[in-house]
């Protein structure tokens, strides 16, 4: 562990521009630096660099962070590896403090086990490359499948011969311990006999190319259960250890990972061979899952390099389907996933290897499918004439949609799939409506459940409400009745009939709305305003910081203050990640709020969500109208604070004092009357 002295003193001394330069060529342009940004393929600079804030930012895809986020990110490296790195460029010697037993032993036994595989390795390549029967049984197998030789070394193809225990004594004349050869399964368990034999070796590495496993797959070419043989597994794996984690671990990462950030895609095929194919075709940002659905660790292992996410399929719809119902897990990551179906009888090898990268790269460029609308045209050719199955599969399909985070993304696939499905837009909002909150309700009562749960946390503003009142038309008001009663009496609210706008009625709403801004666009760059987000609000509200009615949304807006003074960066990941779990979570519940724009906008602005541009667009207005509410409550509290003291200099016969107050009240119904015209979201009758 680096001492946390330490920490500071590398951070210190690390300039950004000087880390990013040694990856990326940067020219000066006023006070900043530009590059080519190396995180997406690009061809006019809009990577910059930021010397006096230590900071970098790209204007093209988003990135953004310090030289640690930097390195984290562009090489991969864990914070203390990333700190590491520092501490060596800046030749800062690390006096690191004692791991505990259990740590050292925990990275010694990876260690070994990393140098048991490399011996493997070099065994498997040895025998391959070297002998007459590696190089006439499996160097000959791999050249008929069109592998070059440079390929077949990048990937650590090898050839385990069809001996007893020939890895075996080797290794042990080398010195190795039986009984780690035993744990990474390079030997059976009684230590009498190589685990892989008679197969071409497929070597599995980890992110950093370290061999964490090895597949073998047979060259025995009976067919299965045929001629009353033994039946041969085509393909053995090593088995699970502590470096070798299957649902962690996707086949080619390691070559793929640079290719799939350049490219901000990721393509992932079923079979070894399919990755290494297109790999040496060109097309080097490919993975596998290697014949297991994606889990979680595996997505999150592509969400860390891109957002896209092009699935290959080969075979019968049937066997798709099934592998369909797992996608709902990438869509939870907020993957952009598409589909493609290679034509009949290919795969992504054969295809490539008879047509070409070119060839290749057009056809699935041109056939992938999003997801959602592979599925629901996928299922609907299913259900033809079929009305009970046709509404299991707007159910189907709905919950797929409700899987999606991202709430602008979500309006516009439900909107496509009503037509798709010619089921009303309003019917699947409410269907999408009863899954998320029915989600959201489960992950409370799963986080009141868990011990230590923060009690004092205000519960979040209800957000919405299943069912038809969710799109109300008629809703003509902004102000819910329940705050109403804090209006002074010279103002009539317009009631809204729609019970539904009480979903915003918590007292505290105003704040939510400004926090939820930090938080989701702080870093977002205002297009006229040439200021983030996060800089224009708290310029904008900076003495009201001590103001918020809840501990917990104040607490966030001025940490954002202070971080920005600081010159850091606050992003959507800084919150999630917070120390905080309190923070962390109201983080989480707002990136999974639904729906954030549309019960403002339907009852401030008589807008319909389906006519608003995209966020992106949007979010100059969004935020200057959080800040109008935001102050317009405020300054309605003052102005029922300040009534009260005009009713008691009154009664109590202080004229002069009535009087002052009375000034002070007319200035602030002035203030308020101009936000509210602005903002639009009050009637002055007066
Ligand atoms: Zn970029």
């Amino acid at each position: 562990m680096i001492p946390p002295k330490q920490v500071q003193e590398i951070l210190d001394a690390t300039r950004i521009e000087e880390v990013v330069e040694d990856f990326v060529t940067l020219k000066r342009r006023g006070v900043n630096l530009i590059g080519l940004c190396p995180f997406h393929g690009e061809r006019t600079p809009s990577f910059n660099v930021n010397p006096a804030r230590n900071i970098f930012k790209c204007f093209g895809c988003g990135k953004a962070g310090d030289s640690i986020t930097f390195l984290k990110e562009h090489e991969n490296l864990t914070y203390p590896e990333a700190l590491r790195w520092l501490a060596r460029k800046y030749n800062i010697e690390i006096q690191e403090v004692e791991r505990s037993p259990e740590q050292m032993a925990e990275a010694q036994l990876a260690d070994s086990l990393y140098i048991v595989n490399d011996f493997g390795l070099q065994h498997f390549q040895k025998q391959l490359f070297e002998t007459d029967e590696g190089k006439s049984v499996a160097l000959s197998y791999f050249r008929k499948r069109g592998l070059r030789e440079e390929t077949i070394r990048a990937f650590g193809l090898g050839y385990a011969p069809d001996e007893r225990d020939l890895l075996l004594r080797k290794a042990k004349s080398a010195g190795h311990n039986l009984d780690l050869l035993k744990k990474v399964g390079l030997c059976s368990q009684d230590g009498s006999r190589d685990f892989f034999r008679a197969r071409v070796m497929f070597a599995i590495h980890n992110l950093s190319g370290k061999v964490a496993a090895f597949a073998g797959r047979t060259m025995h070419s009976s067919p299965p259960g045929g001629a009353g043989g033994v039946t041969v597994p085509k393909y053995i794996n090593s088995p699970e250890t502590e470096i070798y984690v299957k649902n962690k671990i996707l086949y080619g990462a390691f070559q793929a990972k640079k290719a799939i950030r350049q490219q901000d895609e990721c393509l992932l095929v079923e079979g070894y061979m399919d990755v290494i194919s297109l790999y040496q075709a060109g097309i080097e940002n490919v993975v596998a899952s290697s014949g297991t659905s994606l889990t979680e660790g595996q997505l999150q292992l592509i969400r860390r390099n891109t957002t896209n996410l092009k699935i290959l399929y080969d075979g019968d719809p049937a066997g798709i389907k099934a592998a369909l119902r797992g996608l709902d897990l990438a869509l939870e990551q907020d993957l952009n996933v598409k589909i493609c179906l290679l034509p009949d009888g290919h795969d992504p090898d054969s295809y490539v290897q008879e047509f070409g990268g070119e060839q290749f790269l057009k056809y699935t460029t041109e056939n992938a499918k999003d997801f959602i609308f592979f599925k629901t045209d996928l299922l609907l050719e299913e259900t033809k004439g079929d009305p009970i199955k046709r509404a299991g599969l707007v159910k189907d399909i709905v919950g797929s949609i409700a899987k999606i985070p991202d709430t602008i993304k979500r309006s516009v696939y439900l909107r496509e799939c009503s037509a798709l499905l010619q089921v009303p837009e309003q019917a699947l909002y409410s269907e999408a409506n009863k899954l998320i909150a029915n989600t959201l309700k489960k992950r409370e009562e799963k986080a009141a459940r868990q011990p230590g749960a923060a009690s004092d946390v205000p519960p979040a503003a209800p957000t919405m409400r299943s069912g038809d009142e969710f799109f109300p038309s008629d809703m003509g008001g902004y102000f819910p009745p329940s705050e109403a009663g804090e209006l002074p009496p010279d103002w009539e609210t317009p009631r809204s009939s729609a019970p539904s706008v009480e979903r915003n009625a918590g007292a505290e709403f105003q704040e939510r709305d400004i926090v939820r801004l930090l938080i989701l666009y702080g870093q977002h760059v205002l297009p006229e305003e040439n200021i983030t987000v996060g800089e224009y609000l708290l310029t904008d509200i900076e003495e009201s910081l001590g103001d918020f009615d809840n501990p917990l949304y104040g607490k966030i807006a001025s940490e954002c203050h202070t971080m920005l003074a600081e010159g850091k960066v606050f992003d959507q990941h800084y919150f999630i990640q917070h120390e905080s779990g309190d923070v962390a979570n109201l983080a989480i519940d707002l990136l999974a709020e639904p729906w954030e724009f549309s019960p403002n906008w339907e009852a401030m602005w008589n807008y319909p969500l389906q006519n608003q541009p995209m966020p992106e667009l949007n979010f100059t207005l969004d935020m200057r109208q959080a800040l109008d509410r935001f102050k317009l409550r405020k300054v309605q509290k003052m102005c029922a604070l300040n009534l009260a003291r005009v009713q008691t200099a009154s009664k109590s016969g202080d004229h002069e004092a009535m009087m002052r107050f009375m000034k002070i009240q007319q200035k602030l119904n002035e203030t308020r009357n101009e936000i509210a015209l602005r903002a639009g979201t009050v009637v002055l009758v007066k």
